[in-house]
């Protein structure tokens, strides 16, 4: 025994049948079973593990979604919470047993304050429709990614989701001010706080932000909104070295500008990128790194920074975008990484380590990969700003891409990222694919006070079995 407090497997005492009868009477039309179940809820958008599960439920209102877990509770039922589907850690992967709970019928934004600059939604609004009602309201809900069109309020609380403008703005942890949870057993609690300062004692909503629905199923949600963007500069830049990107960071900081990204593009990642794009290259491929930076503030003190940085040598080559098209041109390369699972056999790492460690771990980690799959080929690119590298092994440089190969892999580099002290997840979660890893970033004690947590809230471990821990 490690000392850690057992949680009773959810083996259910009815039998599927009486259990889908239960279901079926006390949720009638909500309930789909079989074929009728949409192959979009058999896994997220890794593709991972598909199953069917036993049943899909759709609840539209919170009591329902409480009604509907006293009955799997007191059934010991497997419960798998499930938003857009759009999760990239395998979390809303349902197993055969289990019930899926899609909260695609909670939905909509309930009200905006305006003085108090919040907005109350249900956990089944998109992210895009939240984004879209800050606009009109005239303001901005700062988090953004690709998923926005499907990706759900819920999951992205539920995976305490990044994105675009982290640097800035934090992760969606720093937007929610409130939260209504309902638990394994059906209660339902209100932390439906609308203010900014509220020290009242544990602040519970932070236990859920980033749970993986292991905890409880967000239901509404009571969400910070920005002001609106102001004029912004996108700017590519070439780079000596990994410390110089570095020393660039301090300086636009200093300059007074707010930075809303601060990408770092290595080199062999820039050469892959621009070799996909017709056109001319903004800048050549003899640079060791590039730097695409988007900052709002006064131009006047971006361009005085950047003169400062060519003189310094911290820059040696840059292009600052004249247009929205232009600006467009530059993204356009560093989101090669959308094409990544097409173009490559990608094994994708989404890590965080301190910023200044960044470049020694690129270094270290390829040449040790290099030493035990020689040619393999890597490509990375980060987050700088946030401290979030994406290192990505091309599959298809390897001898042998096999599921033992890459388990190997990704074990050499979740030991290489545990001995700098990262995480081995930035903002992508743990669900399934990283939940054997999860001990080179979570030391023995906090992983011990998990389980405690997860015990009292879930004591028949009926909430997302196996996600997040064993
Ligand atoms: C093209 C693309 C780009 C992406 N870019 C980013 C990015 O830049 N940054 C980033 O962080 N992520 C990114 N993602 C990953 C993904 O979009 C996010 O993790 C998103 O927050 C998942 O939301 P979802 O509604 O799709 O959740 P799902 O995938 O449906 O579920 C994810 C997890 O949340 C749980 N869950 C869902 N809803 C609830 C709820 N109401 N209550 C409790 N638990 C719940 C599920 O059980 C599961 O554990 C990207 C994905 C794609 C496909």
């Amino acid at each position: 025994m490690d000392g850690r407090p057992a949680i009773v497997q959810s083996t259910s005492p009815t039998n599927d049948d009486t259990f889908l009868n239960l279901l079926c009477d006390g949720f009638g039309d909500s309930v789909l079973l079989g074929e009728a179940i949409p192959a979009s809820c058999f896994s997220d958008w890794t593709g991972h593990a598909a199953c069917r599960p036993l049943a899909l439920v759709s609840p539209a209102t919170t009591e329902e979604v409480a009604k509907l877990l006293r009955l799997c509770n007191d059934h010991h039922r497997p419960v798998v919470p499930q938003g857009g589907m759009t999760g990239l850690a395998g979390a809303a992967v349902p197993s055969a047993d289990s019930i899926a709970v899609s909260l695609c019928r909670l939905t909509g934004v309930e009200s905006v304050d305006r003085d108090a600059a919040t907005m109350t939604v249900r956990a089944g609004t998109t992210l895009q429709t939240i984004q879209e009602a800050a606009t009109q309201a005239g303001f901005r809900y700062p988090v953004d990614f690709g998923a926005r069109g499907t990706c759900q309020i819920g999951g992205n609380i539920a995976t305490n989701a990044g994105g675009h403008g982290v640097i800035r703005h934090g992760m969606t942890r720093d937007q929610v001010l409130g939260l209504e949870v309902v638990l394994a057993d059906g209660r339902t609690i209100d932390l439906m706080n609308g203010m900014l300062k509220n020290n009242t004692g544990y602040d519970l909503k932070h236990c859920f932000i980033g749970s993986e629905g292991t905890l409880g199923i967000v239901t509404r949600a009571v969400l910070r909104l920005a002001p609106p963007q102001g004029e912004s500069h996108t700017l590519l830049c070439g780079l000596p070295s990994y410390p110089a990107a570095v020393a660039l960071l301090h300086r636009l900081r200093s300059a007074g500008l707010a930075l809303e990204a601060f990408e770092v593009m290595w080199q062999d990642f820039y050469t892959m990128s621009c070799g996909w794009r017709d056109g001319q290259l903004p800048l050549p491929t003899s640079y060791p790194l590039y730097l695409l930076c988007e900052a709002e503030g006064d131009a006047s003190h971006l361009e005085a920074a950047l003169e400062a940085a060519l003189e310094t040598g911290e820059v040696e080559d840059a292009v600052l975008a004249s247009s929205t098209t232009q600006a467009r041109g530059l993204w356009a390369i560093r989101e090669a990484t959308g094409e990544f699972p097409v173009k490559l056999a990608p094994i994708n790492f989404d890590i965080s380590l301190p910023i200044p460690a960044i470049g020694d771990f690129v270094e270290t980690a390829g040449k040790m990969l290099q030493q035990r799959w020689p040619g393999v080929r890597i490509v990375n690119f980060g987050h700088i700003g946030d401290s979030n590298l994406h290192l990505t092994v091309d599959g298809r440089s390897l001898t042998e891409d096999t599921p033992a190969t890459r388990h190997a892999i990704e074990s050499a580099v979740y030991q290489w990222v545990g001995k700098y002290r990262g995480s081995i997840s930035a903002e992508h979660g743990i669900g399934l694919l990283k939940r054997d890893f999860l001990h080179h970033s979570v030391r023995p004690e906090a992983l011990n006070v998990m389980h405690t947590l997860k015990q009292a809230l879930d004591p028949h471990g009926i909430l997302n079995p196996g996600k997040v821990l064993n």
